[in-house]
């Protein structure tokens, strides 16, 4: 699954997109108008600007440092709008363009980037437009210059209020999307997202990685003795009994059902298999105690290791689950891996 950054880098290559067109249309149209107006130096900014545009069109897609391609896109477009704002052929309504940089800013630049090139650049444009556009009156110039301010203020903030709020509502999404509901644990889309973060870890700098598959034991049992509310609080109590041993930097997950998965990180077969044996001695001390019954629960789990059960989280998935229906069959409540398990099942 694509992570967080992702997300933000794809819906800023669709801003860019859209704005790379309007800036290609636009810059041709007005350097027509500028021709027109005889204004040479703005015409052949705007038509050399167009064709920028273009060449960023057709390469968009393919970059992989898209921030440096809005950099190159924005730092031009936006100092062509001061300098046709200061053209004393141009009109006044030029500033309309000054008045899009916060949003520009905040879609492509994000927040802290968004707020400081919005400072800039609307500052800069005000700037130039009191030195072109003040007349005798004083009041009429502040009055002037308050109005375009405080308008380009309000969406300023507004585009900040957008952008904070859009960034908070895709995290939460992404932790909904990749958190188990009933136990709180990551899903099996997340360990799909670290598998690939450690898996690169482990390939640079030569640590070891281990995958351990869990399923509780007779599970279906608890359901049909207890019902399956009481199912749900076992499997939620499983996870937290479990969750309390393990490391910071352990990914314990759910799978779905009653089966779940840990990734160890610097962890080899026997520091993993060590840890599944704390993890099963544990679940056996920690029983769950519904109203005068006391429910006790056990675990099968197999071990993989990276390296020598495959390179991919389906190899290692797909090793550690045949040792743990190779711990179902020699009789539960017991771990399994390469090494203690019997060559004919592996
Ligand atoms: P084994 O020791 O062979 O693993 O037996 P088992 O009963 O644990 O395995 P089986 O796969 O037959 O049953 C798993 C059960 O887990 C069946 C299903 O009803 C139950 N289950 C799966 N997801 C949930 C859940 O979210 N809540 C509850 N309460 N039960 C669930
Ligand atoms: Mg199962
Ligand atoms: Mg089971």
């Amino acid at each position: 699954m694509p992570g967080y950054f992702a997300k933000t880098e794809q819906h800023r290559r669709l801003v860019l997109k859209a704005l790379l067109w309007i800036t290609m249309i636009g810059g041709l149209f007005f350097s027509v108008v500028n021709l027109m107006h005889d204004n040479w130096l703005l015409a052949g900014l705007e038509i050399g600007y167009a064709g920028v545009s273009l060449y960023l069109l057709t390469i968009i897609d393919k970059t992989s440092n898209l921030q440096l391609l809005t950099a190159i896109y924005l730092l031009p477009f936006f100092s062509i709008m001061i300098v046709a704002l200061a053209q004393t052929t141009t009109s006044f309504a030029v500033f309309a363009w000054i008045q899009t940089i916060p949003i520009i800013c905040y879609l492509l630049l994000g927040l802290r980037l968004g707020m400081y090139g919005s400072i800039l650049f609307v500052g800069i444009g005000l700037f130039v437009f009191s030195r072109r556009f003040s007349s005798d009156e004083i009041l009429q110039n502040v009055e002037i210059i308050a109005n375009l301010g405080l308008a380009s203020l309000a969406v300023m903030i507004f585009a900040h209020i957008y952008e904070r709020s859009r960034i908070l509502n895709e995290k939460r999404l992404t932790e909904q999307a990749t958190t188990d509901a009933l136990t709180g644990l990551p899903n099996r889309l997340k360990l799909a997202e670290v598998f690939e973060r450690e898996r690169a870890h482990a390939l640079r700098n030569g640590t070891p990685l281990s995958l351990v598959f869990i399923d509780i034991d007779h599970f279906k049992q608890i359901n049909d003795r207890f019902g399956h509310e009481v199912g749900d609080r076992a499997l939620a109590h499983f996870a937290k009994v479990l969750a309390q041993r393990l490391r910071i930097n352990d990914l314990f997950c759910r799978l779905g059902g009653e089966e779940f998965a840990v990734l160890l990180s610097g962890s080899k077969t026997a520091q993993a298999r060590d840890i599944a044996e704390s993890l099963r001695e544990r679940l056996a001390a920690k029983p769950l105690v519904v109203d005068d019954s006391t429910l006790h629960m056990t675990l099968s789990a197999g071990v993989a290791c990276f390296g020598v059960d495959g390179q991919s989280l389906d190899e290692l998935m797909q090793a550690a689950d045949r040792r743990t229906y190779a711990a179902k069959r020699a009789g539960r409540n017991r771990v399994i891996t390469q090494e203690n398990m019997a060559p004919a099942l592996d």
